[in-house]
């Protein structure tokens, strides 16, 4: 099945209104790619500003985060339907950050990713194991425990993204090998397909971890990888533009 590939950045807890310029950049390269499509995550104090200057372009707006209802006396959260308000198309969910320092467990994930799909909002889903955990060989029934538990349940309109993304490959220039990412690649497709059928076929599998122009061609020409999220990389226009060009 044919799957478009999704290049999104995740600028985490970094850019001022300054930074516009860089989405400049990137709005202007990603118009030279026929086959990718970009997205940019940034803080959500630049959703508003940055959805503006992307709108009627070939870049979509994303957010990191979302609470898991829609409103109500939870202060310093956001909902997702005020993301979407803000101009956001999508939202990243459980990212091994938020696992680690907000506590979030795989039943809050699978909230935040429901809350997206009722707010209209592409939800990028992100599992991965440890260091540890794939050095003790578990990498696999981890990996399969965060589908099972993050994932919505099968429904019609869903859409979605799943974003592997070792935890011990992020911000650290180390990443697993090709045979390693196709495996488990291949394996989020086979949970993916035995349970939405059509949809887990056509669902997008991002891989995430230290992506880098230098690497990218290695990385994103495996089987099942059907684009990147981008960390690090993602702040510099240039080096975010090389890493899509990989996808055309
Ligand atoms: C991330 O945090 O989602 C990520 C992939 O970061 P980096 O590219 O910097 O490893």
């Amino acid at each position: 099945m044919q799957r478009r590939p999704l290049v999104a950045g995740n600028w985490k807890m970094n850019g001022l209104k300054s930074s516009a310029a860089e989405l400049d950049k990137i709005i202007a390269g990603a118009r030279q790619l026929v086959n990718a499509e970009l997205m940019v995550c940034p803080p959500a104090t630049l959703l508003q500003e940055f959805a503006t200057a992307a709108r009627g372009s070939p870049v979509a707006i994303g957010a990191q985060d979302c609470h898991v209802l829609a409103a109500g006396a939870y202060t310093g959260d956001i909902s997702a339907e005020m993301l979407k308000d803000a101009g956001a198309q999508a939202v990243i969910v459980g990212h091994s950050e938020r696992r680690r320092y907000h506590g979030e467990t795989d039943a809050m994930v699978r909230g935040k990713a429901l809350a997206a799909r009722r707010a209209g909002l592409l939800a990028i889903v992100c599992v991965g194991e440890t260091r540890a955990e794939r050095d003790a060989g578990h990498a696999r029934p981890v990996v399969r425990a965060q589908l099972d538990g993050s994932l919505p349940e099968p429904a019609d309109d869903l859409v979605f993204a799943v974003a592997y993304e070792p935890v011990w490959a992020i911000g650290s220039g180390a990443t697993p090998g090709r045979g390693d990412i196709a495996e488990m690649h291949a394996f989020i497709r086979q949970r993916l397909s035995a349970r939405y059928g059509d949809v887990g076929q056509g669902t997008r599998i991002l891989y995430g971890g230290s992506v880098k122009p230098a690497n990218a061609e290695e990385l994103l020409t495996i089987d099942d990888v059907d684009g990147a999220l981008v960390g690090g990389a993602s702040l510099k226009a240039e080096e975010f533009l090389a890493i899509a060009a990989v996808c055309g």
